[in-house]
């Protein structure tokens, strides 16, 4: 298929076909967010919507996700293109009137719009059927924000077949409707560490008859920030945050244990896997060194997102293309936060890439997130133009 007049006016088509069925769906998900894998009635919301299309379409996929194959009219490529339908445990605070409805639970990170964006393409895509080379895979996937939902979806097939593979996210920071991607990693690998700190307890007055089990802890988070500074080559990349600390019923009771709790961002592999020894060994020294003792838990989670260097040019060609040179972005680094569209990448050449949705947008994972609608028809123009420039022979 020749792409070049498929592209023209497509965000606008889009727009005028399907721009009310996405913004409706978008909305019925906000109003009930689901966290992890417990994203049945957003798998159900999403199944009325593709209600209709000539899909071949899988339930239960990694429990609660969906899988929907096109089969285009010519024999071509496999594309798939990943959604993540999950929300967060948050108490929304943005006053929209489609506002979630579920106390303590928000989409605060998009993905509903992710979604519904897929679902748009997924109709545009199947109004060109006949002319279509090769086959897409639209993929629904629950437990993107913890649980490897990703994970679980590539062990039972997903990825198997696809020659390449997209997925967007909305991106707060980044200039409305911007297209922004890179060739490499485009996110970190991000671990999770708790501590046990042992000391001995005892009464606040005499700290001479204890070891400090709070004081202990204070010198573990100061000499941990000493593992990106003094331990790690300079120029790269690496986080460690100690987002936990919790000891102690009184104050005048020194307690005997202390926990913390972190996690630790890399883009390297070798400096990944030598992050636990290094912790281990301030936090045990600095312990055994104040008379008490600290343990370790170390969980190695998401991998780096790597994007292929193909896909990624194709992405920001496609945008191109799509839009104008003004909305298209060539990241210059990576964000150190993570994603679990990694295990899809790890098996398929693909590229992550992130919609802009302003630079003064409520960050992700906030109360106040939201986003102008509008970027909706745009996402899925995107995706859509992703699949017909794979599809296309002239590539
Ligand atoms: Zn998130
Ligand atoms: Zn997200």
């Amino acid at each position: 298929m020749d792409t070049t007049g498929r592209l023209d006016n497509l965000q606008s088509k889009i727009e005028e076909s399907y721009g009310g069925k996405i913004s409706a769906l978008r909305r019925d998900i906000h109003r009930e967010p689901e966290l992890g894998f417990d994203t049945k009635k957003t798998a159900e919301k999403v199944l009325v919507a593709l209600e209709g299309l000539p899909l071949e379409i899988e339930v239960g996929v990694a429990e609660n996700g969906i899988v929907a194959t096109l089969r285009g009219g010519n024999d071509g490529p496999a594309v798939g293109l990943r959604a993540d339908m999950d929300a967060l445990p948050i108490t929304e605070e943005t006053g929209l009137p489609f506002a979630s409805e579920v106390e303590g639970k928000m989409h605060a990170c998009g993905h509903d719009g992710h979604t519904s964006m897929l679902v748009g393409a997924a109709h545009a895509l199947c109004g060109m059927r006949d002319e279509l080379n090769g086959t897409v895979r639209f993929i629904f996937q629950p437990a993107e924000e913890g649980g490897g939902g990703g994970r679980v979806m590539v062990e039972e097939g997903v990825a198997e077949g696809l020659d390449s593979i997209f997925a967007l996210h909305l991106w707060p920071g980044l200039p409305f409707g911007t297209v922004a991607t890179k060739a490499g990693p485009i996110m970190a690998a991000a671990d999770a560490f708790e501590m046990e700190i042992e000391g001995t307890g005892g009464h606040g007055a005499m700290p001479h008859l204890s070891a400090d089990a709070v004081v202990i802890a204070a010198h573990v988070v100061t000499v941990l920030q000493t593992v990106v500074s003094r331990e790690v080559d300079p120029v790269e990349p690496a986080v460690l945050t100690v987002g936990e600390i919790g000891a102690g019923t009184a104050f005048n009771i020194i307690p005997e244990k202390a926990r913390l709790g972190g996690t630790v961002r890399t883009l390297n592999e070798d400096l990944r896997r030598g992050m636990p020894g290094r912790i281990e060994g301030l936090g045990q020294g600095v312990a055994r060194g104040m008379r008490g003792d600290a343990t370790l838990d170390y969980r190695f989670s998401y991998p780096v997102t790597r994007n292929d260097a193909g896909a990624a040019a194709r992405a920001l060609e496609t945008a191109t293309a799509l839009f104008d040179e003004e909305s298209v972005l060539e990241l210059p680094n990576p964000s150190m936060g993570a994603e679990d569209f990694a295990y899809f990448l790890e098996r398929v050449p693909g590229a992550f890439v992130w919609l802009g949705v302003g630079e003064d947008a409520s960050g992700l994972h906030t109360p106040q997130f939201a986003f102008d609608e509008k970027i909706l028809a745009r996402g899925s123009a995107l995706l859509t133009a992703l699949v017909l420039k794979a599809n296309s022979p002239a590539g």
